[in-house]
Formats: structure tokens, C-alpha cells, sequence
């Protein structure tokens, strides 16, 4: 049985504790973190209570016993009525609004009494706005309610699946308090529905709905700590490339496609002191990735961390032994605060790699992939869910065909061996983007067959469709460095 499609007392009741859990619930549920175990049990014990609460009313029946479409289900609800008898988790629409009591009792020849059941022992604020939603819907329904009740357990008593239903169960007949929560109901449901129609979740700030009275869902995303990683991509595309990541202690650098005077001052105008860099990793032997390497390495003292492969077999790498730490892909590097795993990339190189960095104080994960016309599943699976992502997003396909370029170029450039096109990078994205992603930073990308626009379009239509409006997006420059 689907419900979530209309309006109904769950999601009400989500719009007045946190607009933006509703929007979430609504248009990114399938995006949320499990629940959590404690939350789990204490949602399975609500359950038994509500069954338990059934045993008071010997003939009572169960509006749902067996699954059915909905619309036949809200069918059978309104025959069940007929029967004068008590019935549990009786469902009504009104127009969008869907109201599902535990317990509606007959009263006289036409009326009802509506009992609400609550594993707790007291009333809340949150039992009673259910309560009026609930009798809002019902009453436009055509349900002539008398009284309506909250049924929670006695404080002290010891509930269980073995109690008897008697011992542990106290009736408050809430009627004369409901007017203020009532008052609200219309005011609340326009304002939730305005908040669905919205194209992102709204802005709210995490406090003390975040936890009361249980902990949200989303609390981890919500209540996220400052990032202790710092990135700075110094710059980006084919004139040269070069990215900084730092953490509180260290830092290292991936790339060094530009002179190192250049690279030098670069980081001076990004105010990274040049001292913290401990290390210099390689993706691949192009000269806008290579070019400064080994004048850098010189000048900071610092080892140049590159594929076994391209230091034996590239005739472009002019690194000497001494400054060269060799690796192979999917090795665990251990440099300073970081766990370095290159990963392997298809690109017109000898061994090309793209590194997936964790930062051992904070634990967050950055993968980068730059240079890449293809990225297979180990790579992929690497990626997922990092904390960071970036990733190159080179070319518009309609603009590189369109382009003055010669063919061969243009077929190396869209090749397997080539670089990501917007499509892909939003393929990839698609594939990679977890509940921990915060950022995204697109690399890489072509000055004459792409535009900023364009590649931040693509990367924004998939967050989009996976509902997360919430990641902020970037497009790397090539001629000044940005930083998040
Ligand atoms: S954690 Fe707090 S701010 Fe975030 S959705 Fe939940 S209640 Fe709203
Ligand atoms: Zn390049
Ligand atoms: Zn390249």
C-alpha cells in the first residue's frame, strides 16, 4: 500500500518539526541513512504497543490485514463503518490529506470516539497535533467524531508482549485541548505544501527539533563538522594543472603542470604555506601535469610520488632516482596525515592513476580523477562516497564535434583513452555521490569545447535527480586557484 503520495499525518507532523525533513522525506527518501538501531527498536516497540492497545476492544477489527491497493483499501475503510464496531487503523482521505487513526470506537448511533495510541508515558506536544490533524481529516471526511482520546502507557507499569493489556494502559480524553493545536492545522498544511513545491530542501538551522524527541534521520548530514580538509586547486585544464590538499598538520600536492615559479607563487596568492606541502604525487606523464615536478621537488625538498611504469619507460619524465618514490596502482601510501591510493585510469599514457586521498585525523575521503576518457568499476567503486569529489569534466560532445579541431584529435579527445565529457563526468557522478559527499569540484576542463556553465549544468541536473541540492558544486579555473 502507497501512501506517501498524498499529504498524510506523518508528513505533517515532519513539516512542524523541520520544513526541510519534510522536503527531504518527500523528494529524497531514498537518499536518507538507515535507521539507526536504537531508533529501529524503539519504532518495533511502538508497534507492539499499538497491538496491544487492540486487545482492550475484544471486538474490534483491523481496517488492513491483508495487503491491498490502496484505493480498494480506502473502499473497504468506508464499508467497515457501517459495522458500528471498533476499528483500528481505519484510513480516510480528504481531498490531498490522508488520516489513519489507531482506534476510531462507536459512540451512540452515529458518532465516533478517536483514540490515539502512544508508546510513551505522557502526552507530548507532537501526540496532540497528530491528534487534530487527524480529526481535521476525519471530520472533513464526513466522520462525525464526539471525543477524542490520547492512550499512553502508565508511567511505571511494565509493558511487554506478555502484559495484560488492562494493567498498562491509561485513557486521556484530550477533547478541550485540541482548539489551539486545531487552529493551526489549515496555516501548517499550506505551508508544507508550499515547502514540497520548492526545487531544493529550505535552509534550516540545525537545534533542538534535531533531536526532540528522538534524533532526526538526517542529524549526521545536519550536524556535519567543519571540514578539517582543506583543497585548493592552484589550477586547472590543459595549460596546466596542480591541486594542494591540506589537513591541520600537512598537506601534499597532486600534479605540478606548471613551471615551479609559477607554482610557487600560486601558492603564495592562496596563502599555502610552500614548508607544509611534504609530498608531490603524479597522476601521469603529460607535460601540464609534469612540468614542474622536478625543479619543485628540488626547491621544497620534497620526493615525487609517481607509477613504477612512467619513471622507468616515459621519455618525458626527467625526475632523477633520489627524488622519486615509485608506486604501483592500488598501493596504500602512508605520507604524513594521509593515505594515498593511486587508482588506475584509462588515458592516452603509460600508467595513468587518479588517487583516492584519506586524511588519517579527520577521516575524510577526496578522490581525484583528471585525465581519464574512462573509468571502470574498481575505480568507480573506489570513489564512492567520498567526502570530496573531483573530477574532470572536459568537453561538451556537441562543441568538441562542432570544434575546428582535426578529426584524430577530435577522436582522441571523446576516446576511451581520452578525457571525461560532461555526459560522462555526470555518468560517473551518478554512480559515486553518497550521503557523505559535501563537495564537488569539476577539473580539467576544456577552454575552446566546454563552458563553466555548461559542465556545472550537467553535474547540477544529476544532484538534481538525486535529490542533492545540498552539495556544493564548483568548476575549477585554469588561471586562478580556488579553494573549499
Ligand atoms: S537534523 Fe535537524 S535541521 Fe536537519 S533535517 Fe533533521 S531536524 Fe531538520
Ligand atoms: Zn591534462
Ligand atoms: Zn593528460
Amino acid at each position: 500500500m502507497r501512501t506517501h503520495d498524498f499529504l498524510s499525518q506523518n508528513s505533517y507532523l515532519n513539516g512542524l518539526k523541520c520544513q526541510k525533513f519534510a522536503w527531504e522525506y518527500k523528494h529524497a527518501r531514498d537518499n536518507f541513512p538507515k535507521l539507526e538501531k536504537a531508533t529501529a527498536s524503539l519504532f518495533d516497540y511502538g508497534h507492539m504497543i499499538g497491538d496491544k492497545a487492540q486487545e482492550l476492544y475484544t471486538n474490534g477489527i483491523l481496517a488492513c490485514e491483508n495487503e491491498m491497493p490502496f484505493s480498494d483499501y480506502l473502499i473497504h475503510c468506508k464499508e467497515l463503518l457501517e459495522k458500528r464496531v471498533p476499528i483500528f487503523e481505519l484510513g480516510l482521505m480528504f481531498k490531498n490529506l490522508y488520516a489513519q487513526s489507531d482506534i476510531l470506537n462507536p459512540v451512540g448511533d452515529d458518532q465516533w470516539d478517536l483514540i490515539e495510541v502512544k508508546s510513551g508515558r505522557a502526552i507530548a506536544d507532537v501526540n496532540y497535533h497528530d491528534v487534530a490533524f487527524q480529526r481535521y481529516v476525519y471530520l472533513n471526511a464526513g466522520i462525525n467524531i464526539n471525543r477524542c482520546f490520547i492512550m499512553h502507557v502508565i508511567p511505571g507499569s511494565k509493558a511487554g508482549q506478555n502484559c495484560n493489556a488492562k494493567d498498562i494502559f491509561q485513557l486521556v480524553d484530550v477533547t478541550d485541548k485540541l482548539p489551539a493545536y486545531s487552529a493551526i492545522v489549515e496555516d501548517s498544511i499550506c505551508q508544507l505544501l508550499e515547502t514540497w513545491k520548492q526545487d531544493k530542501s529550505p535552509n534550516i538551522c540545525p537545534g533542538k527539533q534535531c533531536s526532540k524527541p528522538y534524533k532526526c534521520r538526517l542529524y549526521d548530514i545536519c550536524n556535519k563538522k567543519d571540514k578539517e580538509v582543506k583543497v585548493t586547486v592552484l589550477g586547472s585544464g590543459s595549460k596546466g594543472n596542480s591541486i594542494v590538499i591540506e589537513s591541520a598538520k600537512s598537506a601534499i600536492m597532486i600534479d605540478a603542470g606548471f613551471d615551479a615559479p609559477e607554482i610557487l607563487s600560486k601558492l603564495a596568492s592562496a596563502q599555502i604555506a610552500k614548508n607544509k606541502i611534504s609530498s608531490l604525487f603524479i597522476t601521469h606523464e603529460h607535460s601540464d601535469h609534469i612540468k614542474g615536478a622536478k625543479e619543485l621537488s628540488e626547491n621544497l625538498s620534497i620526493p615525487v610520488y609517481l607509477h613504477n611504469n612512467v619513471f622507468t619507460k616515459s621519455k618525458w619524465v626527467n625526475l632523477d632516482a633520489a627524488q622519486v618514490s615509485l608506486f604501483r596502482q592500488w598501493d596504500k601510501i602512508d605520507v604524513a596525515d594521509f593515505i594515498v591510493t593511486p587508482i588506475p585510469v584509462l588515458h592516452d599514457t603509460i600508467a595513468p592513476v587518479g588517487y583516492i586521498v584519506e586524511c588519517k585525523s579527520s577521516g575524510e575521503k577526496i578522490s581525484i580523477v583528471t585525465d581519464a576518457g574512462f573509468l571502470q568499476e574498481p575505480a568507480i567503486k573506489a570513489m564512492k562516497n567520498s567526502d570530496i569529489i573531483m573530477l574532470e569534466s572536459n568537453h561538451d560532445i556537441k562543441t568538441l564535434h562542432n570544434s575546428q579541431r582535426p578529426d584524430f584529435l577530435k577522436d582522441r579527445i571523446a576516446g576511451y583513452k581520452g578525457h571525461l565529457s560532461n555526459n560522462q563526468c555526470g555518468y560517473v557522478l551518478s554512480q559515486i555521490v553518497g550521503k557523505r559527499t559535501s563537495e564537488i569540484i569539476l577539473l580539467h576542463r576544456s577552454e575552446d569545447c566546454n563552458t563553466e556553465e555548461l559542465a556545472a549544468n550537467y553535474a547540477n541536473n544529476v544532484l538534481k535527480k538525486l535529490g542533492r541540492c545540498d552539495i556544493n558544486l564548483q568548476v575549477a579555473k585554469q588561471y586562478e586557484p580556488i579553494s573549499i
